[in-house]
């Protein structure tokens, strides 16, 4: 029996009276993570975990209808119980497990396996159908680890201390992120944009550790980056705002800074590759420790992934169409 499946409004567990990640209005609604095309405004009810209350609200309304939960907390919706476990994609992201009567179904969300100092590691969670993302869904990504990555950053900024050193990445995770491994490198403060600015305060009230950071809208017009390290959102890249620091070295932090091409076209100097997604081998190596006997495949390479689970792990795996996007800082 499809305990969860594709409604008009978004996923859909009519057991439990409830929707996941929904696209249109609905009464309630389960949310994984706070990112746009997961959190959507406009539901009676939302329940989500504590840890993505503050990002929520500030995306969503500060007067939303919102339910917080522990991760692993049980809850009895109609006739299923749902609980919250971490995704390790963002702050307060969570997989959402779903059990009816001996049947249990987990919807991953978006997820990652790498670490990340600023939210929850991943956590597998055994279930019979298991509904995955494939943002990355092809065996030429292979990411290495955040803070190599990081390390790489943080060279390239000090490499040039001429210039300012303009980082683009999305303003929600990426940013915080990267500013959360950066602690391990270096005391100096790191410039912001508005965009990231008032995401990394809310990180900062839920206890994350992270570099000081600089709105750089506080400094004077004539202020000099040169030196500095300034991280802005893709959408600042060649906006007015860019205008204050002359002459930048320029890089973007992206899971597509992998594919061959994708900086140049963009017209980045340099390009690091950075995920807040599974890899190819996550993606896989998750899937067969679920033990899920059915996969549902969403976002992104869903036939490559679906097929390729089919063919060789024997796993009955079929492609689901959502209106989630890849990762959102294309
Ligand atoms: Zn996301
Ligand atoms: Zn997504």
């Amino acid at each position: 029996m499809a305990l969860i499946t594709v409604h008009q409004e978004g996923l859909y567990c009519e057991q439990g009276g409830f929707h996941i990640d929904p696209w249109r209005p609905v009464d309630c609604a389960l949310i994984t993570h706070a990112h746009s095309d997961h959190a959507r405004s406009g539901s009676h009810h939302y329940l989500a975990t504590h840890r993505s209350e503050g990002i929520l609200r500030r995306r969503l309304g500060n007067d939303i209808n919102l339910q917080g939960v522990e991760y692993g907390q049980k809850i009895k919706l109609g006739n299923t119980w749902v609980s919250f476990h971490p995704a390790g994609h963002v702050l307060g992201s969570a997989q959402i497990r779903v059990e009816y009567r001996d049947e249990v179904w987990v919807v991953s969300g978006d997820y990652k396996r790498n670490d990340d100092p600023t939210c929850d590691a991943f956590e597998v969670v055994p279930c019979d159908t298991f509904i995955t993302e494939a943002t990355f869904g092809l065996p030429i990504y292979k990411w290495q680890t955040g803070k190599q990555t990081c390390q790489q950053i943080y060279d390239w900024w000090q490499g040039d201390r001429d210039r300012p050193s303009l980082l683009f990445c999305y303003a929600f995770g990426k940013a915080q992120r990267i500013l959360g491994e950066l602690t391990q490198l270096t005391e100096q403060p790191v410039y912001v944009h508005g965009a990231v600015h008032v995401l990394t305060e809310i990180y900062r009230q839920a206890g994350i550790a992270m570099v000081e950071t600089i709105p750089a809208s506080e400094l004077p017009r004539s202020h000099s980056f040169n030196g500095a390290l300034i991280l802005a959102p893709p959408s600042a890249y060649r906006s007015t705002w860019m205008r204050r620091f002359p002459q930048p070295q320029t890089g973007f932090a992206s899971g597509w800074m992998a594919v061959r091409g994708a900086r140049r076209r963009r017209g980045y100097e340099r390009g690091f590759v950075l995920s807040d997604h599974a890899d190819w081998q996550g993606l896989v190596d998750t899937v067969l420790q679920t033990q899920a006997k059915t996969v549902y495949v969403t976002h992104g390479q869903t036939e490559v992934l679906s097929r390729y689970l089919s063919e060789v792990h024997h796993i009955n795996a079929l492609p689901l169409n959502t209106l989630f996007e890849g990762e959102g800082d294309i």
